[in-house]
């Protein structure tokens, strides 16, 4: 059986995040961004005195000792919290963005985080973001959709957004990071960054954000109300 999931990967910047939760609040579903998770982690590693190259079996221990999910918040969204308090911007950090690939090729962090992105599905429908949600997280998901967009236009993108690039960061700095990771990303043994095969491929970089969503929307929503049509056929 399919699942009810809305599946979003694709590489750094691509967009993934600004269109995943506007999907979701067009479809009032719960939206969850896998990459905060990697990222919780890869916070909480430092936190702890936790130096590159990580020792993965001081990770291991780590991850015994630490407690990272998605809770609902009074507003009914869904919330990532470590430890119980909830995640601010200091998981967005250059910091953060340079030591995440290599915690998330960790075959011990991504077995941790495998079942909790699993459980969601208990939610309801859910938009899930991230590199492997089509092709390992959710292989059955109902709807699978991989972003991509020119290595400029990523680069620009991850510039404007605000407090996420280091200082004097430039469009070629910010491409030549977003392009280490994305490497990092394809070219790890687990769960590498890759497209389903059965995933819808929609290139970004001519589109605004609106345009992303009503396509994406547009496809999700016409398929909803067919299989709402046939089950009303069958009943
Ligand atoms: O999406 P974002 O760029 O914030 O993700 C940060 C990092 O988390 C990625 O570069 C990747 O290393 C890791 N990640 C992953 N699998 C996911 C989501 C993110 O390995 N499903």
């Amino acid at each position: 059986m399919k699942q009810d999931v809305i599946a979003i990967d694709g590489p750094a910047a691509a967009g993934k995040s600004t269109v995943a939760s506007r999907i979701a609040e067009k479809l009032g579903a719960h939206y969850v961004n896998t990459g905060n998770m990697y990222r919780a982690v890869t916070y909480s590693a430092l936190r702890t005195g936790l130096k590159s190259p990580f020792d993965r079996k001081k990770i291991k221990e780590m991850l015994e000792n630490i407690d990272i999910n998605y809770v609902t918040g009074t507003d009914g969204k869904l919330i990532l919290t470590m430890d119980g308090k909830p995640a601010g911007t200091e998981i967005r950090a250059p910091e953060i963005s340079r030591h995440v690939s290599e915690i998330a090729a960790m075959p011990e962090v991504r077995d941790w985080l495998v079942n909790r992105q699993r459980q969601f599905v208990s939610l309801g429908t859910i938009v899930m973001e991230g590199r492997d949600i089509g092709t390992v997280i959710f292989p059955d998901a109902k709807y699978k959709f991989f972003l991509t967009a020119s290595p400029e236009v990523r680069a620009k993108r991850r510039l404007e957004q605000s407090g996420e690039t280091a200082d004097g960061a430039t469009i070629a700095s910010v491409a030549k990071e977003i392009a280490a990771r994305d490497e990092m990303d394809s070219k790890r043994d687990m769960a590498p960054l890759r497209k389903a095969d059965d995933a819808v491929l929609v290139d970004c970089s001519e589109m605004t954000a609106d345009e992303v969503v009503d396509r994406i929307y547009a496809i999700v929503n016409k398929s909803m109300l067919q299989s709402r049509k046939q089950s009303i056929n069958v009943s």
